[in-house]
This record gives C-alpha cells, sequence and structure tokens, in this order.
C-alpha cells in the first residue's frame, strides 16, 4: 500500500523507515525493507505494524547503505504472513522488489518459472516479478531494460520498485495505473508512492506517467516508456504544507 526507494548519501535505511512512517496513515497489514550493502542484499520483513519491523530491525540490524527500499503492504493475494511481506527476492537473492497493485497474470508467469526451475516461496502475485526481473538482468546487465522487459509481460496495476545487488547504486521504479513520484534532492533521489514519503527531504518532484520505467542513480534520473523510448518528465514543486 505504500512504497519507498532511496539512492544518496544518507542512511538508506533510515530514510526508508521515516517514509513508511510518514505513509502508515494508508493502512496495512505488514511491511519490509531491503538494502544493497557489501555487495549482496539484505532484508528484513514481518506482518504486522511498523513497529514489528523495527524490533525486528533492532535484534538483527541491516548493514549500512545508501541504496534501500520499503514497503508496506495491503494483502491480495496470500495473507498477510512474514512470508508473504514484500521485498520478495529471486532464488540467488539478488533481486528484490516492492509492489503495490494487482499482477493479473501471475498465474501463467508463475507456471513458466516453475517450469524453468524456479522455487517461488510465497502466495503473493508479486513474487514472479523478482524471479523474471533475475533472469533478465541476466541477459541484459541493465536494471533498468530488464525491468522495462518484465513490465511488458506484465497484465493489471502495478507500481514496482527494484533493487539488483550488482547494481549497488540504483532503483528502478515502474507505473503503470497506480501513483509513483521521484523526489529530486541534491545527490540523492527518492521514490514513493506519495510525495508524503519524502517531504521532509525535498520538494522537488517528477510524477511519472503511466506505463514509465524510471532509474534513479546517485547522479541523475531517467525516465523511458516501457518500450524504451525516453519520456517527457512533468517536475514540479510540492508547495503544500505536508508537515500536519
Ligand atoms: N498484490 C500484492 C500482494 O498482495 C501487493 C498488495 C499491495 O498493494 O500492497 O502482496
Amino acid at each position: 500500500c505504500g512504497i519507498v526507494g532511496y539512492v544518496g548519501p544518507q542512511s538508506a535505511l533510515d530514510v526508508v523507515m521515516a517514509g513508511l512512517k510518514r505513509l502508515e496513515y494508508r493502512g496495512y497489514d505488514s511491511a519490509g525493507v531491503a538494502v544493497l550493502a557489501d555487495g549482496g542484499l539484505a532484508t528484513a520483513k514481518r506482518a504486522g505494524k511498523l513497529v514489528n519491523l523495527d524490533k525486528e530491525l533492532s535484534e538483527h540490524p541491516l548493514p549500512a547503505a545508501v541504496t534501500g527500499i520499503g514497503h508496506t503492504r495491503w494483502a491480495t493475494h496470500g495473507g498477510p504472513t512474514d512470508a508473504n511481506a514484500h521485498p520478495h527476492l529471486d532464488n540467488a537473492g539478488r533481486v528484490a522488489v516492492v509492489h503495490n497493485g494487482i499482477i493479473e497474470n501471475f498465474a501463467p508467469l508463475r507456471a513458466e518459472l516453475a517450469e524453468r526451475g524456479h522455487a517461488l516461496g510465497s502466495e503473493t502475485d508479486t513474487e514472479v516479478v523478482a524471479h523474471l526481473l533475475a533472469e533478465e538482468y541476466s541477459a541484459c546487465a541493465d536494471p533498468a531494460e530488464a525491468m522495462r522487459r518484465v513490465c511488458r509481460r506484465l497484465e493489471g496495476a502495478f507500481t514496482l520498485v527494484a533493487v539488483h545487488a550488482d547494481a549497488p547504486d540504483v532503483v528502478v521504479g515502474a507505473r503503470r495505473n497506480s501513483p509513483l513520484v521521484v523526489g529530486v534532492g541534491e545527490g540523492e533521489y527518492f521514490l514513493a508512492s506519495d510525495v508524503a514519503a519524502f517531504i521532509a527531504h525535498t520538494r522537488d518532484a517528477v510524477e511519472l506517467g503511466q506505463d514509465q520505467v524510471v532509474e534513479l542513480r546517485r547522479d541523475g534520473v531517467r525516465v523511458t516508456g516501457f518500450d524504451g523510448a525516453p519520456a517527457d518528465v512533468r517536475s514540479y514543486h510540492v508547495d503544500w504544507d505536508a508537515s500536519a
């Protein structure tokens, strides 16, 4: 129900957790985070309120990281359990993805992945995306291109945000019929389903259009359509008072 992504000089975990707290008002049943650190991925996720995730993080701290993603879930496919909470990973644990919305054609995609030897560990519609991203990334070694290729195969309404351990300073996002906004800071970028998640850091935003993919790096943002064509982006300044 809420999504946050971050790349920049601050503690990614702190930025992402604070962002998720700003989105709590939307309601959710589980929460999770992933950070890229030490050449790999580290994740934590828990059913229930963010306080459960906070407790997990204080018992099992994640390594310091400058790239991270987070999610609050409103379950549609699979009950609100720890295993079904996002992020979802591929079998090698190199890709993490969070998702708001519904992937309508997840059943045939699951069957296809199972046939190719993937083991799916959750009941969600989301998990197929992590496995597909891992396959596409192996083929093209480009996180944004992998996301575009996967999105072209998905049906439904979705916001997706993903990271790959091989690209430790990149966050990619995609949207179809679900909101996703980029926050533009100085040497840092945010991605969220709602500007409230990053308003404490920047008021400069870019709204993603329908069927667009965004790639966030420390040095900039690049937006394309699902077809790879460069997209016109709409930048704006958030001038309403979001501190209330
Ligand atoms: N359909 C996904 C799930 O059930 C995402 C739900 C959401 O929007 O949080 O896990």
